[in-house]
């Protein structure tokens, strides 16, 4: 019993986070600090990206070099 309850709180902070990573990754956009283009990534390469403070190493999809993004908060939509 003890044994179910452990692997019932780990699968509850797993999903935890990643619905914190998803609410994040809705509000959040990157922008490309070679070519200045503004993109999002994939949810999951969004949540596998190394993760320095708010910056992610992201992969741009317009000109392709791998960078350190920081994440900046989609600003123009406003309705749910
Ligand atoms: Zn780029």
């Amino acid at each position: 019993m003890a044994d179910n309850v452990i692997w019932i709180l780990v699968a509850g902070v797993i999903i935890g986070a990643l619905l914190i990573h998803f609410y994040v990754w809705r509000k959040y956009h990157y922008i490309c600090p070679k070519c200045h283009r503004p993109f999002k990534p994939t949810f999951l390469r969004s949540l596998i990206a190394v993760n320095a403070a708010e910056d992610r190493k992201l992969r741009c999809p317009n000109c392709s070099s791998t960078e350190y993004m920081k994440a900046l908060k989609d600003e123009k939509k406003h309705a749910k």
